[in-house]
């Protein structure tokens, strides 16, 4: 007799990542479960799979306790661009400890295996360079971005006492910044800005001198490390993202090089507490799922510039 199909839950599964993450598992075969309260997810990026036998939708908000009967638990709801989790930080702060907490109360109550998607935010301003897992971060605890990377640390604080207390399965991945279609149009990070902006022929913005840095993972390249971190016996924290590091002056240049139109770089005062670099050391996913990203930056930035492309062409 063939198996079951495994049961997911993705939290967050009408957001940009989730919605990648649905996509892989529906056509593997396996059944999802879709919950999100649709903050900055939207059902465009799942509506074809409404009315699939193995789908269903949920809107919740996991902030609120939730009985589902399943066997493996993706945790990726939270708003995960500075301006749309600044805009009620209190808020974030609740989705992540007790939109975890949650979670992970699902997970022992049915036994299955929960994967929670963590950031490298976690190092805050890193003093050490490359990140590994190892750094235990400089967060400001009381600043603007403390909502999101304080909230992720008392997350995964939360994950690693339910595992040492009640045996759960955990696996904590420290996503570095990903981009590629489905991200919104006002979503605010550098990747669609600039995209957006070069595209509308308007100047390109770049907040203080432009040194800081930041390694972009493309977002199939993602999705196939969380499905190979979900699938191992580590537990994590692992970090998952690519180690191309570059300033946000040379992305800037890069995306203005692929404009057709003349645009201009524009610079506006620093973001605060804008880290000035990250990027992930990777030989924990590499020696432990075999893992290493593969679709190069320029790549990668034509397959998303195509998307913003044909959706403000749309305008859908
Ligand atoms: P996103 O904003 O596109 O998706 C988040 C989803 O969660 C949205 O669909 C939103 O509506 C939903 N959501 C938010 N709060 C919720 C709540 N209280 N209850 C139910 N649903 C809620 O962001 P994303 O880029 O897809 O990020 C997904 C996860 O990955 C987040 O946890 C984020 O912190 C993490 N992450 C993302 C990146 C990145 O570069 N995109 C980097 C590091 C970590
Ligand atoms: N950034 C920028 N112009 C923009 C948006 C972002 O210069 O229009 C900078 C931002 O200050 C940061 C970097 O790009 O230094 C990455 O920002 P993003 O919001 O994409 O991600 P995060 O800061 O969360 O890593």
């Amino acid at each position: 007799m063939a198996a079951s199909p495994l049961k997911n839950l993705i939290t967050g599964g009408a957001g940009f990542l989730g919605s990648h993450l649905v996509d892989r598992l529906m056509r593997s075969g396996e059944k999802v479960i879709c919950l999100d309260n649709f903050f900055t997810g939207s059902e465009e990026n799942i509506k074809h799979w409404i009315g699939h036998p193995y789908f269903e939708l949920i809107p919740h908000d996991v902030t609120d306790p939730i009985k589902l009967d399943v066997d493996r638990i993706w945790h990726l709801a939270c708003p995960a661009s500075p301006i749309h989790y600044q805009f009620n930080p209190i808020k974030t702060a609740k989705t992540s400890f007790l939109g975890t907490y949650n979670m992970l109360g699902l997970a022992r109550r049915v036994g299955a295996r929960i994967l929670f998607a963590s950031t490298s935010e976690v190092y805050g301003n890193p003093e050490i360079h490359p990140q590994s897992e190892e750094y235990s971060g400089n967060v400001n605890p009381i600043g603007i971005r403390s909502c999101y990377d304080e909230g992720k640390r008392v997350a995964e604080s939360l994950c690693y006492d339910y595992m040492r207390m009640h045996k759960i399965e955990i696996r904590i991945a420290r996503i570095f910044n990903t981009y590629g279609p489905r991200m919104l149009l006002n979503d605010g990070r550098l990747i669609s800005n600039l995209l957006i902006q070069s595209i509308n022929g308007e100047d390109l913005t770049i907040y203080g001198n432009g040194y800081q840095t930041r390694s972009f993972c493309f977002i199939d390249d993602l999705i196939d490390s969380l499905i190979l971190f979900m699938d191992s016996s580590n537990t994590g924290p692992m970090n998952l993202g690519n180690p191309e590091e570059l300033s946000i002056l040379e992305i800037a240049n890069l995306i203005k090089s692929m404009s057709d139109k003349k645009v201009n770089i524009k610079f506006l005062k620093e973001l605060e507490d804008d880290p000035f670099r990250r990027k992930p050391e990777i030989s924990l996913a590499n020696k432990e799922l075999g893992w290493r990203p593969r679709i190069m930056f320029n790549e990668g930035l034509k397959i998303t510039r195509e998307y913003f492309q044909k959706k403000l062409t749309s305008g859908k």
